[in-house]
């Protein structure tokens, strides 16, 4: 009888705890919904002061000293974040480490990559449409002077996010695949605006083993491709996710050859406020948006 009462007991502890679990996702995906639809609350957000919700998100993030007097300082910087937000959300949406996709989001308007301007390493990448142009774009001024993209990595399913995590578990073990891999749901990837990019000069570097997962980023910034992302890329839209120094900050290791693209306002604002650090803008943006959406009558 006793056995059967703890058997009983646990059964049920398990039930609860998956019960519990499932709730919190919901919640969490709730929540993500809200911050998509922020301006839904546009008419409540009216009756406070966009001054008070800038002041509240900076004393809730703690960013550093320069980028909170860089914000403060600057009239236009309300009027600036407030274009970008009545743009196409997934531009600005927060994906990381905490905030992941849902496992069914897949754009609607993915299309496929072709050799132009710029060359595909692997064949039937997607990317969405909105990127392509700005990818169109800034390969064609890349190529004038002389650089020719790469492209090895656009959009990747939840499922595919799956497969290489597991990929470099099996390599590193888990502790270090966090570093170098997002966990299915949480890549940037999912979102078809991110791009890996590549230098002529590394695929051989690859196959011979010179090039790998530690010293990749070093390899791709030395190359007239990545210097010439480094200077360039965000006056086309297009932000470096993980840079150099930023791994606290980002969750991830620096990562020269993965841009995201977020349009040239977005891009523009991250370099003038934000120190270009695309992590801090999207935090301070979802922090925002997410007191606009919290906001009752
Ligand atoms: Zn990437």
């Amino acid at each position: 009888m006793f056995r059967i009462s703890v058997i009983c007991f646990f059964v049920l502890l398990l039930l609860f705890c998956s019960v519990n679990t499932s709730l919190h996702e919901n919640e969490q995906l709730k929540q993500r919904e809200h911050i998509l639809n922020w301006h839904d609350n546009e008419k409540y957000y009216s009756i406070y002061s966009s001054e008070a919700l800038v002041y509240k998100t900076l004393s809730g993030l703690q960013f550093p000293q320069n980028i909170s007097a860089n914000i403060l300082n600057n009239q236009d910087f309300i009027k600036e974040l407030h274009l970008i937000l009545e743009g196409d959300p997934y531009l600005w949406l927060l994906v990381d480490k905490k905030n992941s996709l849902p496992a069914d989001y897949i754009p609607s308007d993915l299309v496929r990559l072709r050799n132009s301007s710029y060359e595909i390493t692997v064949q039937n990448m997607t990317l969405r449409r909105i990127a392509i142009t700005g990818l169109e774009e800034m390969s064609v001024s890349a190529k004038n002077e002389g650089v020719q993209l790469f492209v090895t990595s656009a959009y990747r399913s939840y499922s595919h996010q799956s497969q290489i995590f597991e990929h470099y578990v099996n390599l590193h073990g888990f502790d270090k695949a966090v570093l170098i891999s997002a966990r299915p749901g949480t890549s940037q990837h999912q979102l078809g605006l991110t791009i890996d990019f590549e230098s002529a000069d590394n695929f051989e570097k690859h196959q011979q083993g010179i090039i790998n997962d530690d010293n990749h980023a070093d390899y791709f910034f030395e190359t007239p491709e990545g210097k010439w992302l480094s200077d360039n890329a965000s006056r086309f839209g297009w932000s470096i996710s993980y840079p150099k120094d930023y791994e606290e900050i980002t969750g991830y290791s620096w990562e020269s050859w993965h841009y995201r693209y977020v349009g040239k306002p977005l891009a523009l604002f991250i370099d003038t406020y934000f120190e270009g650090v695309q992590q801090y803008a999207l935090e301070f943006i979802d922090y925002y948006t997410k007191q606009i959406s919290n906001i009752k009558m």
